[in-house]
């Protein structure tokens, strides 16, 4: 209901479809692992641009969580997301 299938605007301006109903591959280079497009496999709090991420899909192996301090609930993010934060 809402979240099952949607699209939103990537940073690079690309719109693409979204949502757990979606089905995709891990965006990490060399990864094949089946995901979808839901709000867990996602890279930052919220899909498209999010100010804490990249928006892409990934995953629960190339998702991790970031250790910069919040006050609110800490998003997900890729490797190379993480990286860019130290
Ligand atoms: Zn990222
Ligand atoms: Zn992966």
């Amino acid at each position: 209901m809402g979240y099952a299938h949607y699209t939103v605007t990537r940073h690079d301006g690309i719109e693409i479809e979204a949502g757990y109903a979606v089905e995709a591959v891990c965006e990490q280079d060399g990864c094949t692992e089946q995901i979808d497009r839901g709000l867990d496999q996602l890279c930052g709090s919220w899909p498209g641009t999010p100010e804490d991420g990249c928006g892409g899909y990934f995953c629960s192996r190339h998702l991790y969580y970031g250790d910069w301090e919040s006050e609110e609930p800490q998003s997900l993010n890729c490797k190379p997301c993480i990286d860019k934060r130290d």
